[in-house]
């Protein structure tokens, strides 16, 4: 909404993300994401009369780690609650999750918004379970369920309405991806639903101190969806107050095919779930020396080791949060440098031609089919004058696609550097005799000029020519003239 002025949005996020635990929340069933349908669940996660749950300590271990890397309290009592509501895919009937006394409460999380920093705050975390899945056969005008995403553990983030843009959610939302894998507590595949994100939004006058009236649009599963649903219900809601319409609270659905929302049912509250205590299961009571056990397994994380490669490897700021806004890129560019390479060169070459291909090859997580010590190899081998830059980007290339040493790409290829002395002085002889305003330049004191030569003998030559032999033979033939 950047074109308007006399308007403020504000978007809060309710995030829930899959805990990476082996087992269930209540039960010991997989909680890995694929299985055929219905193949991991039990009597508990498909909701059969008079089972018990059993609360799986790791998922706990797991939500207290993201609450802290939020910067959230940790209760030391929190309670587990009933949520009840129908819907195919919830097989009990009602949801154990938590309301009155969430595990984890009063977090924030620093993102940019433009030249500045913002704290979002983050009201709560609690820990709760996932429901099944329905398939639609469109076709056969069916629906399938598939039990064996019941009881997987989740944490639902839930955000104040501090984001005033769609970048700064997104930014947000992908310094939180970002956190949560640093951490290791989930994997954020959002094509895989283990990231997914219900975005709440209004508009105001700007500088108006009260909220305005807000939708609700749930389960946007992907950024590009959740940044697009933010800035059409945003536009929306303008065109509404601006022909001196209310915006009703409701709950809406995304459509990503049409690109903008419909509605789906008038806002619910939390009294319309008849929240209560879940009777099944006891309270989580955890002690300080719990809680300091954990803090002191958390790595370090995105925002700090961006500030230490600024400060310890003088990367520019840009650069640094780049190579650090995914942890495998930042542990791959750590291992290179400690294999010997020059920092920025790592990170230029990582930052540039990798993350160019990487791109292209829209694959969502980097993928590295060569080594640290290859990448530092090669970049040992551009600084001994072994191999000239432009080759280097096509070894760089083969090292991307199919994997392998650099060694090993150019003795196969048979990528050879032309390091003949007769033929480089001869290309030599011709560049200068076609240029003799350089020659001249470079005696009467210009050294740039030599620049200009060298240039012009590596085009020649296709960029093989030896870079270091080239300008030594050209230094050599001017002052012998
Ligand atoms: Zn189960
Ligand atoms: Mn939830």
């Amino acid at each position: 909404m950047s074109e308007n002025i006399g308007y403020e949005i504000s978007v809060g996020l309710e995030v829930h993300a899959e805990l990476k635990t082996k087992s269930k929340i209540f039960c010991g069933c997989p909680a890995g994401f694929g299985g055929e349908p219905n193949t991991q669940c039990c009597p508990v996660c498909s909701g059969m009369p008079g089972v018990l749950p059993v609360l799986n300590k790791e998922a706990v271990r797991h939500a207290v780690m993201a609450g802290l890397a939020l910067g959230c309290d940790i209760e030391r009592v929190s309670v587990m609650d009933r949520k009840n509501y129908f819907y195919p895919d919830l097989p009990k009937a009602y949801q154990i999750s938590q309301l009155y006394k969430p595990l984890c409460k009063n977090g924030r999380m620093e993102i940019n918004a433009g030249d500045t920093k913002k704290n979002i705050r983050i009201k709560e975390i609690h820990l709760e379970e996932d429901a099944g899945k329905l398939i639609h056969d469109e076709i056969g005008n069916r629906t399938f369920i598939d039990f064996n995403r019941c009881g997987v553990p989740l944490i639902e983030i839930v955000t104040m309405p501090d984001m005033c843009s769609s970048g700064e959610v997104r930014e947000f939302l992908e310094n939180l991806k970002n956190i949560l894998e640093y951490i290791e507590v989930s994997d954020c595949k959002m094509q895989e639903g283990s990231l997914r994100a219900d975005v709440n939004l209004s508009i105001k006058d700007k500088g108006c101190p009260v909220l305005g009236t807000r939708t609700e649009m749930k389960n946007l599963n992907s950024f590009r969806s959740i940044i697009k649903a933010v800035e059409s219900e945003a536009l929306r809601q303008r065109k509404i107050i601006e022909q001196g319409g209310r915006i009703i609270q409701e709950t809406r659905r995304w459509s990503d095919a049409d690109g903008c929302s419909y509605p789906m049912r008038s806002k619910e509250e939390a009294h319309d779930y008849r929240y209560f205590p879940e009777p099944d299961l006891n309270p989580i009571i955890i002690n300080d020396e719990y809680i300091r056990e954990i803090y002191e397994m958390i790595p370090e994380l995105p925002n700090n080791r961006a500030r230490r490669y600024s400060s310890e490897y003088g990367l520019s700021d840009y650069d640094s949060r780049m190579i650090t806004s995914s942890k495998k890129l930042a542990d791959f560019f750590e291992r290179t440098v400690t294999k010997g390479a020059d920092p920025k060169k790592a990170a230029n070459w990582l930052m540039g031609d990798y993350l160019k291909m990487h791109n292209d090859g829209c694959e969502d997580e980097p993928v590295f089919r060569f080594s640290p010590e290859g990448l530092a190899e090669m970049i040992q081998l551009i600084k001994d004058g072994r191999i000239t830059g432009r080759i280097a980007k096509d070894v760089f290339e083969k090292m991307y696609t199919i994997g392998g040493t650099p060694r090993d790409i150019i003795k196969k290829d048979r990528i050879e550097i032309l390091s003949d002395t007769e033929t480089i002085s001869n290309v030599i002889k011709k560049v200068l005799a076609e240029n003799p305003g350089a020659a001249e330049d470079y005696k009467s004191g210009k050294a740039k000029a030599a620049g200009f030569i060298i240039g012009r003998v590596m085009r020649e030559t296709g960029g093989k020519a030896d870079p270091v032999m080239v300008k030594d033979l050209i230094i050599k033939q001017l002052t012998d003239i």
